[in-house]
């Protein structure tokens, strides 16, 4: 199976100018290695630009609203963005766990919305450093009372649409990513939990948090990591050249 990389543009480049050349370059990039999937979740202004639309299914939102419409300026939501063409959704990210004190209930709600809009959610968990600290073993069950606090109301059938991602809080926008055995182990658990709770034979989980062109081929040897999720690596197109070239398997 093709390792999938989504590229988290965060909140950029600045212009769309800049943003048009960001996307050529990566999809230029991204075509010299045929071992790959990808994804590139972009601001969502840029979504509606034409050279945008045109490679509509390169690309993913990095949100969607938990409402289907109403008065909620500032919002957008799943059924716009499949109105532009685009079919997946970062949902769950811990900036937005943060900074917009989104939740499992409201993380829930928009994955619910996502469905109905015919959006895919690439769904992020992870833990603090607090619990890290506190070993393996414990990160596991928080994992697991994650996973079973968003998707417990997904009807079953849908929930093998949801890409998954292990994305540490810590190791996001860090010096050093986690390290990749670790990593196996618990999106391994993930994996079994899926399993176990929903049925899913064979989910799809990425790896995110600080991965770049000099640790992407020890985190691709690891056989239960489907892919990554990377953000500051995908917005220098010269980091991103060499991840995709060291990406190779
Ligand atoms: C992210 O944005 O999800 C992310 C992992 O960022 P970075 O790769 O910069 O740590």
């Amino acid at each position: 199976m093709k390792k999938l990389i989504v590229a988290n543009w965060k909140m950029n480049p600045e212009t769309i100018a800049e943003a048009r050349s960001l996307l050529s370059r990566s999809l230029t990039v991204i075509s010299k290695n045929k071992s790959i999937d990808f994804l590139a979740a972009v601001p969502t202004p840029y979504l509606g630009d034409a050279a945008f639309k045109k490679r509509a299914k390169y690309l993913a939102g990095q949100n969607v609203s938990w409402a289907e419409n109403g008065a909620l300026t500032g919002e957008f939501s799943a059924k716009m963005l499949y109105s532009l063409g685009v079919k997946y959704a970062i949902v769950g990210h811990s900036e937005r766990r943060e900074y917009f004190f989104e939740n499992e209930e409201i993380i829930a709600k928009k994955i619910q919305k996502c469905f109905e809009a015919g959006i895919r959610p690439i769904l992020c968990v992870g833990e603090s450093t607090a619990i890290r600290r506190k070993g393996l073993d414990l990160v596991k069950i928080y994992l697991k009372d994650q996973l079973r606090q968003i998707i417990a109301g997904t009807e079953h059938s849908l929930i093998s649409k949801i890409v998954f991602v292990y994305e540490p809080v810590w190791a996001v926008g860090a010096e050093e990513a986690d390290d990749p055995e670790s990593s196996a182990e618990l999106i391994n658990h993930m994996k079994s939990t899926l399993k176990e709770f929903f049925g899913l034979p064979k989910p799809k989980v990425l790896y995110g948090g600080s991965v770049d062109g000099s640790n992407i081929r020890e985190i691709f040897a690891q056989k239960p990591i489907d892919g990554v999720l990377a953000g500051r690596a995908s917005i220098d197109p010269g980091e991103f050249a060499k991840l995709v070239k060291n990406a190779k398997i």
